[in-house]
């Protein structure tokens, strides 16, 4: 069995087959959380969780892409290229509150800081991500943070927040992307680091990956972006998890198997599930 930690079939890329995508993964033991980034499709995580008996789980939260109205597009690599439109969202807490009160819903995300794509509402993307952690304090859920090329302010905020004296949070850096030194910190401070098909395709995570502790890693696929190799230029889905599973027991040098087992355990353990 394999959990995928960070999907996104409740996103427009599967509104023709999302149900056989979702059971093409159920059908190998693939379980998964699909992933709110705004209102609709925080929305629709959870009805997908609530259509199937076990298996299919979801997360809400605002991504901080969406608190600004852009066209975003970003080329990842000659096989992919990502575009969509954004509007301006506002955080409504009593909104996400009462979709986060279904058990199904395990974790608040994803959230988090992106000065990748905007650098001008930093204090916007600061204030919505602690109302959103109080969220998953008030609840008692994991939180699947977003973070690009802002890990020195997140890793402040996460410290400050113990400090203040709040309930210290339990979480994954989804689709990490920092160094070894920040790698480091989050695992101190008791936080999962999730890896998709990135990892199949790029050689920058490889020593990250096989210096951390395997009790502290996440598999996902944040499909239908990052495809795995050998299906690069081709829609993601959760199935291609195992791709990722493969490629990190090569790095680590163990079965996939102990892959399998560690990593699963551990979405289990996080998620509580
Ligand atoms: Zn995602």
């Amino acid at each position: 069995m394999l959990i995928d930690t960070h999907a996104h079939v409740n996103f427009v890329a599967y509104k023709d087959d999302g149900d056989e995508v979702t059971k093409r993964a159920l059908a190998e033991n693939i379980w998964m959380i699909n992933v709110g980034s705004e209102r609709d499709t925080s929305r629709r995580a959870v009805e997908y969780a609530k259509k199937y008996s076990e298996g299919v789980l979801a997360a809400v939260g605002l991504h901080p892409i969406h608190l600004k109205e852009q066209k975003v597009g970003a080329q990842i690599d000659e096989y992919e290229s990502v575009e969509f439109k954004t509007s301006a969202e506002k955080f409504d807490y009593k909104y996400y509150k009462s979709l986060a009160q279904d058990e199904r819903v395990v974790a608040i995300g994803e959230i988090g800081l992106d000065y990748y794509h905007n650098e001008e509402n930093k204090l916007l993307q600061r204030e919505t991500l602690l109302e959103q952690m109080a969220l998953a304090q008030e609840l008692d859920k994991a939180v699947i943070f977003h973070c690009r090329e802002a890990h020195n302010d997140l890793l402040a905020i996460l410290k400050n927040w113990d400090l203040m004296g709040n309930q210290k949070l339990r979480g994954v850096i989804h689709s990490f992307s920092g160094r070894w030194s920040q790698a480091q910190q989050y695992l101190t401070m008791g936080f999962y680091l999730g890896f998709n098909g990135i990892i199949t395709f790029a050689r920058d995570y490889d020593k990250i990956i096989k210096q951390m502790p395997l009790e502290r890693l996440l598999l996902e696929t944040d499909c239908p972006y990052l495809t795995p190799e050998p299906f690069r230029g081709k829609r993601n889905e959760p199935s291609y998890v195992k791709y990722v599973a493969e490629k990190i027991a090569l790095l680590r040098d163990i079965t996939y198997h102990e892959v399998a087992e560690v990593t699963t355990a551990n979405a289990k353990k996080l998620f509580k599930i």
